[in-house]
């Protein structure tokens, strides 16, 4: 069984707001009636997988 939640994580609980953590896209995903996300909601609409939410050695000495 394949479960796809996605690379985004919610920022701001109350606006709905959510971050892509592999290329930082910030969306607001549609909230049901209910109070919870649709399905795919924390999908990246870049299409970024979790695969690549791999921590790289090469990527911690970026930046600084
Ligand atoms: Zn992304």
């Amino acid at each position: 069984m394949t479960e796809s939640k996605g690379t985004g994580k919610l920022l701001d609980i109350d606006s709905g707001k959510v971050e892509c953590q592999v290329c930082k896209k910030v969306w607001y995903p549609p909230i049901r009636p209910d109070g919870w996300f649709t399905e795919g909601a924390f999908q990246c609409p870049f299409g970024c997988t979790e695969t690549e939410l791999i921590p790289n050695e090469h990527y911690q000495d970026t930046g600084r």
